[in-house]
């Protein structure tokens, strides 16, 4: 069957010149190319960036052979129940034992001091009697115990991250640990917004009969923020071609990625697909999915665009599903599919097949740790709050028709989500 994907359709059954999300997301991620801006950061700014480069280890880790324990370091080969040894001298964390250590001696050592040249082992204190001057060693431990050894964690030259690594807290952890102040990073996509309609209004001023406030711009610069990116926002656009012309071409000049919410369905005012056509180009325009269905994406200038829907939940979920992949490979790091985990659905599940449906749900574990899930209410793209109430999705695949109460579903948990227990009395 062959479509005009300019034509409008009329029939919805069955889905026509609809792209399935799973091709949609391959062809978008085929259309990026990671930035190619590279920045030295001082560590303390890194979190978050994702490393441009293989990073080698200067040094080993830990840099020096150090005990695991507060108690006596000595020859291994001399350690018996009951086996007495001279304390020669002390060794502190940040203070070396320097001497020599005779046979028969042993060095009171303290947790990460260094071990004394001679000695390969640590008894614990609380194994030991000592004295004045020596000390007697009650229970015997094995030969070596005790001992972190020099580079056992990273020795010299390890890799320890590599290109398009992101930088998590335990990763600048190590990286500070290897003594590195500053690392070379990728440079962060500059992503453009605005929100299209005339009867859009900004949040804390009046609202004339018939309008709405804009809660896309909030919705995409936060989901923007957690990506990494670089926002820029070019606020409100009415349905006016000129003006949206001009906003377009000016969002091309200043960034990586375009994202628009509204004006992409098939309405009188609905410009974007049009000009997107005209200026740049057009890859796609229709999805089978739901919610988010005339998601449009393409091109323009050296930018990738995004037309999001204007309902607010098709805004979110096509960001999530589409564009929050696109933003990790254009930052440099790898696309990582999202974790889908299998849970109990408790409500029955409206469906038809051949699209593939996000329902907004809340997922709790009960005292035996068994995943349930439940709608949060309303399923109405425009149903802000069925997002703000849930903690997942429900992922309905193509193939999938409506189910029963009780029946096993794939979700998908939201960035911000955290799974409550609940406890069954
Ligand atoms: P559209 O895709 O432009 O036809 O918009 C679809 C629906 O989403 C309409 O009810 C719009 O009023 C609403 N909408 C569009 N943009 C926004 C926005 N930025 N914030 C909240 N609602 C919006
Ligand atoms: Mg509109």
């Amino acid at each position: 069957m062959t479509h005009d994907p300019g034509k409008p359709d009329t029939c919805e059954d069955p889905p026509r010149n609809e792209l399935s999300a799973a091709e949609a997301r391959a062809r978008i991620l085929a259309a990026v190319k990671p930035v190619a801006e590279r920045e030295r950061l001082a560590l303390g700014d890194a979190l978050g960036r994702v490393i441009a480069a293989e990073v080698p280890s200067p040094i080993d880790v830990p840099g020096h052979t150090n005990s695991a324990v507060d108690g006596y370091a000595l020859r291994g080969d001399e350690l018996a129940d009951g086996a007495r040894f001279e304390i020669a001298g002390r060794a502190l964390a940040g203070h070396p034992f320097d001497g020599k250590m005779l046979p028969g001696t042993c060095v009171a050592i303290t947790t990460g001091a260094a071990v004394p040249g001679g000695a390969d082992t640590v008894v614990m204190q609380e194994d030991t009697d000592a004295r004045d001057t020596d000390v007697v060693i009650r229970r015997a431990c094995g030969r070596g115990d005790n001992v972190r050894q020099a580079g056992e964690d990273i020795p010299a030259g390890g890799i320890i991250a590599r290109a398009s690594d992101r930088i998590t807290p335990p990763l600048l952890g190590v990286l500070a640990s290897l003594g590195l102040g500053a690392v070379e990073v990728c440079g962060r996509p500059r992503v453009a917004v605005f929100s299209t309609g005339d009867e859009i209004r900004e949040p804390g001023e009046p609202l004339p009969r018939g309008c709405v406030y804009d809660s896309n711009r909030y919705t995409l610069r936060a989901l923007l923020a957690g990506s990494g990116v670089e926002t820029i926002d070019l606020g409100l656009i009415p349905d006016d071609r000129e003006q949206l012309r001009h906003a377009l071409t000016e969002a091309a000049a200043v960034s990586d990625a375009i994202l628009t919410s509204g004006g992409v369905s098939v309405g009188e005012a609905d410009f974007i697909k049009e000009i997107l056509a005209e200026l740049g180009t057009v890859a796609f325009w229709k999805l089978a999915i739901k919610p988010g269905r005339p998601l449009t994406f393409g091109t323009l200038g050296k930018s990738l665009f995004f037309g999001l829907p204007g309902n607010p939940v098709a805004a979110m979920v096509t960001f999530l599903q589409f564009v929050q992949p696109a933003l990790e490979k254009l930052s440099g790091a790898t696309p990582q599919p999202p974790v889908r985990l299998r849970a109990r659905c408790r409500d029955r599940l409206r469906k038809r097949p051949g699209r593939r449906e996000f329902q907004r749900a809340i997922l709790t574990r009960d005292n035996s740790g068994r995943l349930e899930v439940a709608l949060t209410g309303r399923q109405g793209s425009g149903v802000l709050t069925s997002m703000s109430l849930a903690n997942c999705l429900i992922v309905l695949t193509e193939e999938q028709e409506s189910i029963d109460p009780g029946t096993e579903v794939g979700v998908e948990l939201l960035p911000w989500a955290t799974i409550a227990t609940v406890h069954s009395s």
